[in-house]
């Protein structure tokens, strides 16, 4: 079964708009990730605390970047025409699946 023309601008949508808001994330969490000031006048505690706030506005922003990288070959896929075969068995994968997980690579067996 291959994607139909209606199916594939589906998922094309999807995957757009979650670069988009993706994208938007990334951006409006930039301020966060600015380093703790030196001379901010806080006690040892309160400096833990910020330093673990910090570590993880760090990693979900690196979250953030691995999936918009994930997506954005995702479109690269669709354009190149190879979107929808998994990559390690290169049987098409379902139309459910990818609805489920757009930027995934592997059918549901190969997972
Ligand atoms: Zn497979």
């Amino acid at each position: 079964m291959t994607l139909s023309t209606d199916q594939m601008i589906e998922l094309e949508i999807r995957v757009q708009d979650e670069i988009t808001r993706l994208k938007n994330d990334i951006e409006s969490s930039g301020e966060d990730r600015k380093a703790i000031a030196p001379d901010r006048a806080i006690g040892r505690i309160s400096r833990l605390d910020s330093m673990l706030d910090q570590q993880m506005a760090m990693n979900s922003h690196q979250r953030r970047q691995e999936r918009l990288a994930l997506l954005e070959n995702t479109i690269r896929k669709m354009d190149y025409g190879t979107y929808g075969t998994c990559e390690r068995c290169g049987r098409e994968i379902a139309f459910e699946r990818l609805k489920e997980i757009p930027e995934t690579r592997h059918c549901r067996s190969c997972g």
